[in-house]
């Protein structure tokens, strides 16, 4: 079994995919071609977002967001600890700040309720990240930013497709970013990423920084970077797109799966009201994880840790905040587990993986009270 089931996806929608490929290959233009405007339109109107801008990668997204919105040094920046590195790394490569604020134990989303407090006179933005492919609570976040005149970034690297109420990741607040790392919902086959905006201007700004600050050719009106996503990556992310919406389906069928099995018997992430998730991951909270990923892992079952350290005590990070800050991110860090997922994932899989799970935990099955009754 694999964690996550890349080939089988591939042989999938392989015609579709190697025809755009071989378009791209034959038309020759390897860098800004024609499928990189199509995507960007295509993208946009699936989030109802007015602009889509790809680029290199999710990182780079974040960075290019933040270096349209001028952050720079002594601007602090709030966000959470418990995601990948890549949402603080953004942030200090352009020299400012991340205030880490502490995570919901249900969704392991930021906590609302937490992030005014973190607000100063230095702060330039907010930061919420789509946890697990499921968003943050939104509205309650755009309220601060709002009352603060603070711009709200959507790290929506794990969330492309899933829904806040009535609208799409990616176009929640002033900017989302998202990624087509290859294992994302909506992934690619190397790196790359996307930026949606409905804000003109902001959407020039990071088109010009996406090449090098140009405005014109040769014409540099500011720092930028080199950071487009090349015509063949958006060529496979156009051929993945159309069995898109089929795929978020079959992974919301895998997660009912799990919890059919699962839930009231094995601690779950929570789904907050009002939103879907995309399922990036399906993540259990368990005590003596490395005792259970053991017994997975000799029934041959992989599972993956996301996140083992929160940010705020990583070595290169540690610094920036006190180490018992954050003891719900601490906590969480320490009990999740992610199960295998994927369109592709059979009911025969998610069966025995589920088995397999509760047997280590030392928890029945469900419908075997029953049959031990009988
Ligand atoms: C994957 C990921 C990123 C970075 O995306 P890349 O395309 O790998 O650069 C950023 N934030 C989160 C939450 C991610 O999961």
């Amino acid at each position: 079994m694999e964690f996550i089931d890349l080939k089988a996806q591939y042989q999938a929608a392989r015609a579709t995919i190697n025809e755009r490929i071989q378009t791209v290959l034959d038309h020759g233009q390897y860098i800004m071609g024609p499928e990189v405007a199509e995507l960007e339109g295509a993208l946009a109107a699936y989030t109802g977002a007015r602009h889509c801008i790809t680029v290199s990668s999710g990182t780079e997204a974040l960075l290019i967001a933040m270096m349209a919105l001028g952050i720079g040094p002594g601007d602090e920046v709030i966000t959470t600890p418990f995601s990948f590195i890549a949402t603080a790394e953004a942030v200090v490569l352009l020299g400012a700040t991340p205030v880490f604020v502490d995570i919901d134990a249900a969704t392991c989303n930021i906590d609302a309720t937490l992030i005014e407090a973190a607000i100063t006179a230095r702060t330039r933005a907010i930061m919420p990240v789509s946890l697990f492919g499921q968003p943050a609570d939104m509205d309650a976040i755009n309220a601060i930013a709002t009352r603060h005149r603070l711009p709200v970034i959507e790290d929506a690297a794990q969330s492309f497709g899933a829904r806040y109420r009535g609208r799409r990741s990616c176009n929640l607040s002033r900017i989302g970013c998202t990624s087509f790392f290859p294992s994302k919902p909506l992934g690619c086959y190397g790196d790359g990423g996307a930026i949606f905006t409905s804000d003109d201007h902001l959407a020039q700004a990071m088109r010009e920084i996406r090449v090098h600050g140009q405005s014109r050719r040769y014409v540099h009106t500011r720092v930028g970077v080199g950071g487009r996503m090349d015509t063949l990556q958006c060529a496979i992310v156009l051929a993945k797109l159309e069995r898109f919406d089929w795929e978020l389906a079959q992974r919301a069928k895998v997660a009912a799966r799990y919890d059919a099995m699962l839930s009231g018997r094995i601690g779950l992430v929570g789904r907050a009201p009002g939103c879907t998730s995309v399922y990036a991951q399906y993540t259990v909270v368990i005590d003596e994880r490395e005792r259970i990923q053991a017994a997975l892992q000799a029934d041959a079952i992989p599972t993956a840790v996301h996140y083992p350290v929160p940010i705020h005590v990583q070595p290169a990070y540690a610094h920036l905040s006190r180490a018992d800050s954050c003891p719900v991110a601490l906590e969480m860090a320490a009990r999740v587990m992610s199960l295998p997922m994927g369109p592709h994932l059979s009911a025969v899989s998610v069966h025995d993986v589920a088995a397999a799970l509760l047997r280590a935990a030392g928890e029945s099955l469900p419908g075997a009270d029953a049959q031990a009754c009988s």
